[in-house]
């Protein structure tokens, strides 16, 4: 231990999980640690004096982001090696789980520099336990590419995935990435969740289409994670469930399955990427009244 310093140890870099949204969430040994350590390197400093304003921390704070990783991560380490203690953070959850800090701790490993965990929430863990799907064996992805080329092969190559599968995503694109899930992956069960440890927190469980039908017309809002069942198959890509299916069978199918008719007409041409008039001409003669 430094010396008067019951929580950290000279020369260390203690990477700290900091709340999801929930600020009780914070851990006593947490508070303790940023209150000792020499440094907070923090990713948005603005953001995290709130935090430290709430704990009543009172502490020297620089700027460790994204875009001066590299130079920043230089002179952090010479003051480890100088002997600081130095507390990485970011803005919420666990520093380097799709957030700055990666190549800090990197670094340091190589340095031989000793590196502690403060562990705190995550996201993924978070939404992963109450998912409801085989917490066994699971994979996080993170943010999935955004377009073109790089996505549809990150998604071929999940396809296969037999473990549970973590997404972060921006909500203002999660329906857009369910649909492109139902169409790579088929109709898999998943859960959404929103805003977790938050006023609003909200979950959504059930095959993506149902998911898709229940947030029809709403607007998500927040912050959101999917988690999305792994390959059950045990084929390497197995043929979606609709192949082999004419158009207005395939509208049949979700009909039966609970969706109106003009809801099941609109999924199809989803699910198989054509315009929803080709459908609509082949459901046209669809009973309604079933
Ligand atoms: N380092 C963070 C962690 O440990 O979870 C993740 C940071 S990443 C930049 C932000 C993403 O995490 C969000 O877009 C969302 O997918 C997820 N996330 C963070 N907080 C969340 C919350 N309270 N509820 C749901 N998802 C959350």
């Amino acid at each position: 231990m430094a010396e008067g310093k019951k929580y950290v140890q000279a020369a260390s870099l203690y990477v700290c999980g900091t709340p999801i949204g929930n600020l009780d969430d914070m851990s006593f040994r947490a508070i303790q640690v940023l209150k000792e350590v020499d440094l907070i390197a923090a990713e948005d400093t603005r953001r995290t004096i709130k935090l430290l304003n709430h704990f009543e921390i009172k502490n020297r704070l620089e700027s460790y982001h994204e875009h001066n990783e590299d130079e920043k991560a230089e002179k952090l380490l010479e003051l480890l090696q100088e002997g600081q203690a130095i507390a990485l953070v970011s803005d919420a959850g666990m520093p380097g789980i799709s957030d700055p800090g990666y190549k800090l701790v990197k670094k340091a490993v190589e340095y031989g520099i000793e590196v502690i965990p403060v562990p705190g929430p995550t996201a993924a863990i978070s939404a992963l336990v109450v998912s409801g799907l085989d917490t066994g064996r699971f994979v996080f992805e993170g943010f999935l590419n955004r377009k073109g080329k790089a996505r549809r092969e990150q998604l071929d190559k999940l396809k296969s995935e037999e473990r549970t599968i973590i997404l972060y995503e921006s909500p203002y694109r999660v329906k857009e990435t369910l649909k492109d899930l139902e169409r790579v992956m088929g109709d898999r069960r998943i859960a959404l969740v929103r805003e977790l440890t938050k006023v609003h927190e909200e979950k959504y469980y059930g095959n993506i289409s149902t998911v898709l039908s229940r947030l029809e017309g709403k607007e998500i809002k927040g912050e959101v994670v999917i988690v999305l069942e792994g390959n059950k198959d045990g084929e390497e890509t197995g043929p979606p469930p609709w192949e082999g299916l004419e158009l207005g069978e395939h509208v049949r199918l979700l009909m039966a399955e609970g969706l109106g008719k003009k809801e099941a007409i609109k999924r199809v041409a989803e699910i198989r990427g054509i315009p929803r008039r080709e459908v609509y001409k082949e459901a046209i003669n669809i009973d309604i009244g079933k």
